[in-house]
């Protein structure tokens, strides 16, 4: 017997199966997706078998596997069927997209360890006569406490055992110790809420509930608060009576952790969780919960989507308009596009729900292809909160930089009133840049053609995209003059001003900075959620999934800074941003209210804010795609041309824009090259060339012909991303 193995390393040329022969001893147990180690070279390496053989023909020399590294472990057909779909729709390796679905510790690769936890138990020996040993030790204490407590619980943790009288009773071969397999996040079911879906929500439910066991995908357009959420847990209850298994994607667990909450108090220890926020032991331990089947509901971030779970009755995808859904790093997938073909191979419904939905679903829903179903009102008595734009222009002239005045009189009246308040800021740090004012020095990332932002609290100037980190000085290192101004307004900054400015407030700060240790975010939201503060400033982490009955103003501090970002979908994101977070305002009884200052106050996103009005945003953004060509009326494709050499990878990338223009089909556009929006990165020129395209059935090969042929180089390389979530 034969196996065709597909080995680690995730390099271009390497991108093929090596053949081995099975040694006799290994033939029973070996099976199509498992995990074995073989010779490479002079090496030991891993792989994955993909298909076993009984006779092959080959002149070269046919080694022997050495060991299959773990009989229980394999790749199921249907995540192999997932892999071939990744290599096609993003034009990666195939072990790249192999190793993708799989969490750290189940990889193929070098180093070995293990990440299964065990606890020691002891139990009584079996047959033991209780009776007579109680006799015989009635002498020594230790020993009697240990049989008498055993005798009622059958089984305890060795940790919890005086450790001198275990000894003997273990010598005595009265009791033994067993080595039992112990899963690090261990949830039981809450007390269950009893909830009556709205009308609305109830429609919405049957809808859904009347194509269980069909692959379709319906749009669940929601406003914020008319609580999808719940519509969720009801379908995934039904689906999980019915013996079928169910999986939700959040587009931020760290952001979601109320919705988490939710869902273990439904169905405890039914509920795997997948998220980077975890530990490596624990996505072990959750991922062997979902392939031995002992779970029946997964929920978690992008890479949950490859989930191995069998008879899944529901797929749903919450803020599907989320650009965290697509990977930017090899392989570029879109995990809707995953999802979608888990639902085909399922025959189960997807659900996309959304208070914003992408323009792509919508008008996919607009075609029939996705089955549209709303949800209008928000629940109970909450209200939609009333939007009010404020032109920062008109504020500077007052000399007003960072609150307007009309926010500030409406944080004072929260304040007095014991309301809560929210606000938005999305720029991390204390001042995006810094310059002198002396000699016009400004600090610049040496690695990457954009400016330094200045972190006060550890007192380090940071690179936001490679990373690159220098401690600030005094005086400025061109002139040695005490000249540094701090420019650029960043959430450090706005907490010192509102220390400053609102002595009598608790002002509480989220952002990447204060939320890096474990359970720091939901340690700040659970303070905020207690009221211990009255002013809640971060990044876009504040605007999304959290629901806090006392907050009734939200403040917009720079609406700008997404919407001049040069990018097809800015006024897209900035909608949904804008959107997001006024809808944290009013959720309760208590009406809201959001402020929004901007420098931009006659943009249409602004007006179609300030109407809340996401059709009106719908229909003109699409007028514009049309007109400009983007999504989805074409597809987009971006091809980077990335190289240390600045000339020579700009002539690259013009062969490359020749080669494509003149091998893709007429009707396909091809634009470029031009800089990438971030010229160097980590000391890498990049170069960006655009296809938009209809149908074009040659497109994918040309792509990968351009990929074949840089392959090998090691000056120049090409980087392709299909759908890209920015251009
Ligand atoms: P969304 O995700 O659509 O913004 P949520 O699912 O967070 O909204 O729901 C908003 C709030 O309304 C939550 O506190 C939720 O518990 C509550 N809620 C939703 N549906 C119901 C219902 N049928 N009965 C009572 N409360 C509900
Ligand atoms: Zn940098």
């Amino acid at each position: 017997m034969y196996a065709k193995v597909i080995i680690e390393y995730a390099t271009k040329e390497l991108d093929k199966t090596f053949i081995y022969h099975v040694p006799l001893a290994m033939q029973e147990i070996i099976r199509v997706g498992m995990k074995v180690k073989v010779p490479f070279g002079h090496k030991s390496i891993y792989g994955f078998v993909l298909e076993l053989l009984n006779d092959v023909n080959t002149e070269y020399e046919i080694k022997e596997i050495e060991s299959i590294v773990d009989p229980d472990f394999f790749l199921n057909a249907e995540l192999l069927k997932i892999a071939d779909y990744l290599c096609e729709s993003t034009l990666c390796p195939k072990i790249t997209a192999l190793q993708t679905l799989l969490p750290s510790s189940f990889k193929a690769k070098g180093q070995k360890s293990n990440y299964n936890y065990y606890e020691t138990i002891i139990k009584l020996k079996p047959q033991v006569d209780v009776t007579t040993i109680k006799e015989q030790i009635k002498r020594y204490p230790g020993q009697l406490a240990i049989i008498l407590k055993l005798e009622k619980e059958k089984a305890i943790n060795q940790k919890l055992i005086n450790g001198s009288s275990l000894k003997t009773l273990l010598n005595k071969n009265i009791v033994i110790a067993e080595k039992v397999q112990k899963y690090r996040i261990n949830k039981t079911r809450g007390e269950k809420v009893k909830r009556k879906l709205t009308d609305e929500q109830e429609v919405a439910f049957q809808k859904i509930m009347g194509s269980l066991g069909q692959a379709k995908t319906f749009l669940l357009y929601g406003i914020t608060g008319s609580g999808k959420t719940i519509v969720y847990l009801e379908l995934i209850k039904e689906v999980l009576k019915r013996g079928q298994t169910a999986l939700l994607l959040v587009p931020e667990i760290l952001l979601t952790t109320q919705i988490i909450q939710t869902f273990y108090q439904e169905f405890g220890s039914q509920v795997a969780i997948l998220h980077s926020g975890l530990s490596e032991g624990e996505k072990h331990d959750e991922y062997l919960k979902i392939q031995r089947g002992e779970v029946s509901m997964v929920v978690g971030t992008r890479s949950a989507i490859f989930a191995p779970l069998n008879n899944l009755g529901i797929i749903i995808i919450d803020e599907e308009h989320s650009s965290t859904y697509k990977q930017d790093n090899t392989p570029k997938y879109q995990a809707k596009d995953i999802a979608s073909f888990r639902s085909t191979y399922h025959h189960c419904p997807l659900v996309l729900g959304s208070a914003t939905p992408t323009l792509e679903s919508k008008a996919r829903a607009d075609k029939g292809v996705f089955e549209l179903v709303a949800l209008t009102k928000r629940v109970g008595d909450a209200i939609l909160p009333k939007v009010t734009i404020v032109d920062m222009a008109e504020e500077m002239k007052n000399k007003e930089r960072v609150l307007s005045r009309v926010l500030q009189a409406k944080i004072k009246d929260r304040l007095a009133k014991k309301e809560q308040i929210i606000l938005l800021l999305n720029r991390r740090g204390y001042a995006t840049f810094v310059n002198c004012s002396n000699c016009g020095y400004t600090y610049k990332c040496p690695n990457c053609d954009i400016t330094l932002t200045y972190h006060a609290s550890n007192n380090n100037l940071i690179c936001h995209y490679c990373g690159y980190l220098t401690k600030k000085e005094k005086l400025c290192p061109n002139c040695h003059e005490e000249a540094l101004n701090y420019l650029g307004l960043g959430t450090e900054k706005l907490e010192e001003y509102m220390h400053k400015n609102f002595p009598e407030a608790q002002v509480l700060r989220m952002d990447q900075d204060t939320t890096t240790k474990k359970g720091a975010h939901e340690r700040l939201i659970r303070d905020f959620q207690e009221e211990k503060y009255d002013i809640l400033i971060g990044t876009q982490m504040v605007s999304k999934g959290l629901n806090f009955p006392k907050v009734t103003l939200v403040g917009v501090i720079n609406a700008d800074t997404s919407l001049n970002i040069p990018d097809f979908r800015s006024s897209e994101n900035t909608f949904q941003l804008l959107n997001q977070v006024a809808g944290r305002s009013g959720r309760s009884n208590l009406p809201g209210e959001v402020i929004i200052q901007t420098f931009n106050p006659d943009n249409y996103v602004m007006d179609c804010v300030l109407k809340n009005s996401y059709d009106a945003f719908y229909n003109q953004e699409m007028r514009i795609r049309h007109s400009l060509k983007y999504p989805p009326y074409y597809y987009l494709i971006g091809v980077k041309v990335v190289g240390k050499d600045y000339a020579k990878t700009l002539t690259e990338a013009k062969k490359v824009k020749e080669y494509l223009t003149k091998e893709v089909s007429k009707d396909t556009i091809v634009l470029g090259p031009t800089t990438a929006l971030i010229l160097k990165f980590n000391n890498e020129y990049r170069f960006q060339i655009i296809i938009k395209y209809k149908f074009d059935a040659k497109l994918k090969m040309v792509l990968k012909d351009i990929d074949k042929m840089y392959a090998l180089r090691n000056d120049v390389y090409i980087d392709i991303d299909i759908n890209p979530s920015r251009i």
